[in-house]
């Protein structure tokens, strides 16, 4: 059988497909001479399934997609104290290019603007690297990324440093505050390279649901980044990585995600998939046209708005509670979590315990996080206190602490208690 998820996407690209509002990049020949009709799209899962349609192996730079991935390898290297000493995480609400840095410590305010990505990739490879070092460093990064080696387009460097006066005017004035300490012109030719490193939709959609994975690479399962530092990447993306948009497009559309003047787009679900479109035309905050559309369509019609309360689906955390001849067995399933916790201890606060021995059943539970756990431990360990003798079952191993909070441990209960 076909997977028909390429044939949905499709679907959303002939949405979109007639779509010639906006104008290409014109300020280098590169971008300016690129097919305007140029529409791909490409999603990649968690679980390393990657489906795409159209254009989705036309490659080009990527631009300003580059900044939350130099931002992640920043934090990935120093902290999130010592990049936050270099630049800040709030939303500018001005131009990508603007010559602002925050009017208390002239820090760029977050790292989705030029000036702020300038200064966060003066970080990489250690303050003191050569320039063609720290782009190696980014180059094999990003290939790690997408899993396959990318290269830079000279001919988009070139032009870029021949027209980007603009960026050489914000590394003086990051000079001018000690925010970075590399010469100008040396900060600027790192950004630029780092912004001419050539991608696909395909690629940027598995660069995507990496961050999107928490730093580990879906396909290639190879472990990049940390957890943590993909959280702090995706909270800034989602607050300011669609230029001057951001607001309008987390209303709309919902997810974290970063926008580059060539034309690309990404967007990341947490815990769930990355989402990559290419369509060269742009709008006036320089978000892609086509681009901007297919994301509300699919955030509508695939229920991705991060903020929605539709779609959430709470299974039953209680499969069904069974006394046997000796226990009470209650027999858990889905997901483990604080919500879950809640809603399964307020169920058994009221519950006649017939028995002198209570079982917790976990063999069916597909995910535990910590906060469910530590809930659920108490709780066992609050009807211990009214005189239960307490026990787990977890054939799988899936319970890495069974320590309660007065030190001692949850016994494991072996055999699979019968169940209805
Ligand atoms: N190279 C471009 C610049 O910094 C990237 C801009 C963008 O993609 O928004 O001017």
């Amino acid at each position: 059988m076909d997977s028909p998820i390429p044939d949905y996407l499709e679907q959303i690209l002939s949405n979109v497909w007639d779509d010639t509002d906006g104008e290409v990049a014109d300020y280098i020949p590169e971008l300016a001479e690129t097919d305007p009709s140029y529409l791909g799209a490409a999603l990649c899962t968690t679980t390393g399934h990657l489906y795409s349609t159209g254009d989705c192996t036309v490659p080009f730079s990527i631009q300003s997609i580059s900044k939350p991935f130099v931002y992640a390898l920043a934090l990935e290297e120093y902290g999130l104290d010592k990049v936050r000493e270099i630049v800040g995480m709030e939303p500018s609400g001005e131009a990508f290019n603007e010559l602002s840095l925050n009017r208390y410590d002239n820090r760029p305010v977050n790292p989705m603007i030029n000036a702020g990505a300038i200064a966060v990739t003066q970080l990489i490879n250690g303050v003191d690297s050569s320039v063609e070092d720290r782009v190696e460093c980014i180059r094999a990064y990003f290939s790690q990324m997408a899993g396959r080696e990318l290269r830079i387009v000279e001919s988009v460097c070139e032009s870029e440093l021949g027209s980007t006066d603009r960026n050489y005017s914000l590394a003086h004035m990051l000079r001018n505050y000690d925010i970075i300490s590399d010469e100008a012109h040396d900060a600027v030719a790192t950004y630029v390279n780092q912004c001419a490193i050539e991608v696909t939709t395909e690629d940027l959609a598995v660069m995507a649901a990496t961050l999107a994975n928490g730093g580990k690479q879906p396909v290639t399962r190879e472990k990049i980044l940390s957890t943590q530092v993909c959280r702090q990447t995706l909270a800034v993306m989602s607050s300011a990585g669609m230029y001057d948009g951001a607001g309008r497009w987390m209303a709309a559309v919902g997810i974290p995600a970063k926008s580059g003047v060539s034309g690309g787009l990404i967007g990341c679900l947490p815990g769930q998939l990355g989402v990559a479109t290419y369509s060269p035309r742009l709008n006036e905050e320089g978000n892609s046209v086509r681009g901007v559309r297919a994301f509300e369509l699919l955030s509508n019609d695939m229920g991705l708005h991060l903020m929605s309360t539709e779609d959430r689906y709470n299974v039953h955390s209680i499969r069904n509670v069974e006394d046997t001849a000796d226990a009470t067995v209650i027999h858990l399933q889905g997901v483990l979590n604080f919500n879950a916790a809640e809603s399964i201890l307020y169920q058994l606060a009221d519950y006649e315990w017939d028995r002198r021995r209570v079982v917790l059943d976990v063999s069916r539970v597909t995910e535990t996080n910590r906060m469910g756990w530590k809930m659920m431990k108490e709780g066992l360990r609050r009807l211990r206190e009214a005189g239960k003798d307490i026990a787990v079952v977890d054939p799988d191993d899936n319970l890495t602490n069974r320590t309660l909070s007065d030190g001692t441990e949850v016994p494991v209960r072996d055999e699979d208690p019968a169940e209805n």
